[in-house]
């Protein structure tokens, strides 16, 4: 007994993220199976994938997934070191001064202009390679895409030039996640098809075609195409309400996504504040009756949102215990009167479940005026995940650390 805690790392942890692998890969095998037969999927790990760590996801998924998709040249560097070697997307612009790394990576660049294309052609030639480019298309978003004419020039230099290959098609959608009504999608999707359609007319063979991010998969099947690029959905966590709406009156069943990440951390003081004591910066509570309080050692610096001050509830002993207080830069403070007996380094819930209660990353998002993407995204990198295999129910299953 001492020596199996003595072995738990949380043991020497004040606050942690766990990770459960099960729920994570649950996630993929349900997107494969609402998805058609020839759709690949992407995991898309761009921001530390979206907060729970890109290398102990990348690790985790690699026999799952298709490819990759990062937004920058660096994070594509982090999933070649975490040991993938299969195809790998980087969505956004890479500096042409870094041009040079995408083919050490073998990576595959998202291209929405000429002028890169044209440079990358060159380096190419000049290493003797082939960069393989997914082209992405101006529907509607007016995001990143090349418009008509770009794309008609880009095209035209596919055609003739032998350091790029036109390998993927690929679109974003602006009005899916925020929506039950999926009318300008579905013109989104119509200008692709018009334009994947004269791509392939124009000689391109087996061109990879994508638009679908997880509202577009789940509501869209439509938009599916050949891969899709999955983000949030794939960390089992809803876009929207609006796509749980929309995904539910599809009424295909299917649709049990299950949160992968949970972050706690440890009580570090406790102590009771008489009434009328004013509690932490700007003196923005005062207790209405002797209070007992916990100090909590995470603060906005650690991702735990300053608009949460006030507002949020952590978990203590399976009970809400609401937040006191400004969230400050490495403490927050919450009030433990009503949960029970409690002692110093008790672990407490900041994100996840606890007994009979969850506080899941789209609460935390109403809390906060934000959306469970920025809510993920914003968790400090410095906060150490923790992988959690094949958990027996009512038990806890062994952990493995995983590094910052
Ligand atoms: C982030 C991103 C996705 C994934 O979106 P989710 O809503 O998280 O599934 C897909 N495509 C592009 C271009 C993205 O930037």
């Amino acid at each position: 007994m001492l020596e199996s805690l003595a072995m738990d790392p949380r043991a020497q942890l004040l606050s942690w993220i766990e990770l459960d692998v099960d729920a994570l890969k649950h996630n993929l095998r349900l997107f494969r199976q609402r998805t058609p037969e020839r759709t690949r999927l992407l995991l898309v790990v761009k921001a530390n994938a979206y907060g729970h760590g890109l290398e102990p996801v990348v690790r985790a998924t690699g026999s799952e997934v298709d490819a990759f998709g990062v937004h920058t040249i660096d994070e594509a560097h982090a999933v070649r070191d975490a040991g993938w070697s299969g195809p790998l997307l980087i969505m956004g612009h890479v500096a042409h001064a870094r041009a040079e790394e995408i083919c050490a990576l073998a990576a595959e660049p998202t291209l929405f202009d000429l002028a890169t294309l044209r440079r990358l052609d060159a380096l190419a030639l000049r290493r003797r390679t082939t960069i393989h480019c997914h082209l992405k298309v101006e529907t509607g978003t007016h995001r990143q895409g090349a418009d008509a004419d770009e794309l008609a020039a880009m095209l035209a230099f596919f055609a003739q030039s032998n350091g790029v290959r036109l390998k993927g098609l690929s679109t974003h959608f602006a009005n899916i996640e925020d929506t039950t009504d999926h009318g300008y999608a579905k013109l989104q999707l119509e200008r692709f098809r018009a334009i994947a359609t004269e791509v392939e007319e124009r000689g391109f063979r087996d061109v990879i075609r994508h638009t679908a991010c997880t509202a577009a998969a789940l509501t869209l099947p439509e938009t599916c195409y050949d891969m899709v690029r999955l983000g949030i959905g794939a960390y089992g966590i809803w876009p929207s309400r609006e796509t749980l709406a929309s995904t539910r009156a599809l009424d295909c069943g299917n649709d049990d996504l299950r949160p992968v990440l949970s972050w706690r951390t440890r009580i570090t003081q406790l102590k009771w504040v008489p009434k009328g004591a004013y509690v932490g910066y700007g003196l923005t509570h005062r207790c209405t009756h002797a209070t007992r309080l916990a100090v909590l050692p995470i603060g906005y610096s650690d991702g735990y949102p300053r608009a949460l001050s006030g507002v949020a509830h952590v978990l203590v002993g399976g009970r809400r215990a609401p937040v006191l207080g400004r969230i400050c830069m490495n403490i927050t403070l919450c009030d433990v009167t009503d949960c029970g007996e409690l002692h110093l380094e008790e672990e407490v819930v900041l994100l996840g479940a606890q007994g009979d209660e969850t506080i899941g990353a789209e609460r935390m998002a109403a809390w906060g005026a934000t959306i469970p993407y920025e809510i993920l995204a914003r968790l400090a990198a410095h906060t150490p995940r923790l992988l959690r295999e094949n958990p027996v129910p009512g038990r806890d299953a062994p952990l493995n650390e995983m590094a910052p």
